[in-house]
């Protein structure tokens, strides 16, 4: 056989093996069988190839398409979020307030007015997270 490069060609486009430690072709895809590069010495030129140039920059878009969808599906919704953060802002206002006012007229219920609050804005912030979580879950 007297061809212009000598080597292993891929059985699918018949164009030469251009990354030599890849087990598929980098031009069509095709998977190589095992014992394709038996018998032939890899060329010094190709030995080093790893795939066709992609440039960094492609590549990192590459992962950051794949990654993005994902991450999108698991934060909650910006809007969602705003709303939670203004009601919880709203009603801890609301019984600061309110433990302002009980600690000046009735010093001993102020503790109730917090036990109160605190139970109600925790309970507030954990139905919030629970709706946002199955909103977008
Ligand atoms: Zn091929």
């Amino acid at each position: 056989m007297s061809s212009a490069t000598p080597g292993p060609r891929c059985p699918r486009c018949r164009r030469p093996v251009a990354a030599w430690r890849l087990a598929h072709c980098v031009y069509c895809g095709e998977s190589f069988p095992p014992d394709l590069k038996e018998g032939y010495e890899a060329p010094e030129a190709l030995k080093w190839i790893e795939r066709p140039a992609i440039p960094i920059d492609a590549a990192r878009q590459l992962e950051v398409m794949k990654v993005l969808p994902w991450e999108a599906k698991k934060k909650p919704k910006p809007a969602l979020l705003f709303v939670a953060g203004l009601g919880v802002a709203v009603f801890v206002t609301i019984f600061v307030l309110l433990y302002v006012i009980a600690s000046r007229y009735m010093p001993s219920l102020s503790f109730l007015v917090i036990i109160i609050g605190a139970v109600f804005v925790s309970y507030l912030a954990w139905a919030f997270v629970r709706a946002s979580r199955r909103g977008t879950g």
